[in-house]
């Protein structure tokens, strides 16, 4: 049993005003890593800028990170890097951004080709980069693992080493606050998916455990708000603090089937990447009970939820399009997906039939 996370968190109103003068620690020129437009529409932007001024600590915007950032977009992102010659980067958004972050600041100091990322342990320890989150799903911003996507491979595969933890990850629940309701839903789910996936795994363990549980109590207190569509500041930061908690038990169990199931529904049928977790996720649930009933009963409620169904009721409310993929899709995306590294963490022992059969309630 382990546990680490040496991210130091900053959480509140305005921490990242509140505790400008920690960016000095980390240079005199820093590299602002974000997507096309969020940063500025959160006010996230704003806040850093004012922050870097005032310890005049000079910048560079890279505002090209893609949704489920491809490894050549995070390669492109590391020639920035070494051209302006960062000092450390601040990744403001959500996990797209944060995940291509950790890739910009190893490829900043590797000479790597752009799939060399895979490999592990790198030469050259990665520059130190410093997260804003400004979605409430990831827990980018605490673990160790950067998620990109792969077109040859057509899927996702991610890297991690204990150096691509954050250094500082600041928590501020205003800025989720431009977020549009779906997003605000797919996020909120792909937090959800994370606490299940993280207890009901091989791999969790007692500490691991605690910061899943109390992310679900969390995620409790402001579910009726969500399913409603209508969130106050307190659920927003509740949100957000719960995608942080899980985040934290994720860097100890990483995740298991839905997330490696989930992928082939972002690459070829575009969903995002909580949306993808959230059609799949009753059935991993249905699969978990059979294992452990006491276990997934105490989980569901958490959640204010006395069974699978009403959770699968609840899911369906808030993501209810689920009839997405064919029959042939089914079989492909089971073939593919059995061969996940990340299966092996599945409470039962899942083979490509359950995944085809689970698979197949997607079909239209
Ligand atoms: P995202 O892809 O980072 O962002 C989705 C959309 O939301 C983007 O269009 C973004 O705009 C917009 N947005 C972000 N914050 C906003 C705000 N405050 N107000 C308005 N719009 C905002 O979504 P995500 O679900 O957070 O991240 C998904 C990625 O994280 C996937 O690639 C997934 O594989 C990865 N992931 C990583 C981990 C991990 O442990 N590292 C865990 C789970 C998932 P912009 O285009 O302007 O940014
Ligand atoms: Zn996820």
């Amino acid at each position: 049993m382990s546990f680490y996370m040496p991210t130091k968190i900053y959480s509140g109103s305005d921490c990242v005003i509140k505790n400008a003068s920690v960016f000095k620690n980390f240079g005199k020129n820093a590299m602002i890593v974000t997507g096309k437009t969020s940063a500025k529409v959160c006010g996230a932007l704003d806040d850093v800028v004012k922050a870097l001024n005032e310890n005049n600590i000079s910048y560079s915007i890279f505002d090209k990170v893609l949704n489920n950032p491809t490894v050549e977009n995070c390669y492109e992102g590391g020639k920035f890097a070494k051209e302006i010659k960062a000092d450390f980067i601040i990744a403001i958004g959500g996990g797209s951004p944060l995940d291509a972050a950790k890739a910009i600041s190893m490829y900043k100091t590797n000479d790597i080709s752009p799939m060399q990322i895979f490999d592990g342990e790198q030469k050259n320890k990665p520059i130190p980069v410093i997260g804003v989150a400004t979605t409430a799903g990831t827990g980018s911003e605490v673990t160790q693992y950067s998620v990109l996507t792969v077109e040859s491979e057509e899927t996702k595969r991610s890297f991690s080493t204990p150096d691509t933890f954050m250094k500082i990850a600041f928590l501020d629940a205003k800025y989720t606050e431009s977020l549009p309701m779906s997003i605000t839903i797919d996020t909120a789910v792909d937090a959800l998916s994370h606490a299940f996936e993280s207890i009901l795994n091989k791999r969790s363990n007692i500490f691991s455990e605690v910061y899943a549980k109390e992310s679900l109590k969390l995620t409790g207190k402001s579910l009726s708000s969500l399913v409603k569509r209508n969130l106050t500041y307190k659920d927003r930061e509740n949100l957000l603090f719960a995608s942080a908690y899980v985040g934290i038990a994720i860097a100890q169990t990483g995740t298991t089937v839905v997330h490696s199931m989930g992928y082939p529904l972002t690459y070829y049928k575009g969903l995002t990447h909580g949306n993808a977790n959230g059609v799949l996720l009753s059935s991993f649930i249905k699969g978990c009970d059979n294992v452990n009933h006491k276990l997934v009963s105490e989980l569901l409620g958490y959640l204010g939820l006395n069974s699978i169904n009403e959770f699968d009721k609840m899911l369906n409310t808030l993501l209810p399009d689920r009839k997405i993929i064919t029959e042939d899709e089914a079989k492909l995306f089971s073939e593919k997906t059995i061969k996940a590294k990340n299966v092996s963490s599945c409470p039962w022992d899942i083979t490509q039939e359950d995944e085809y059969k689970i698979f197949l309630k997607l079909v239209k």
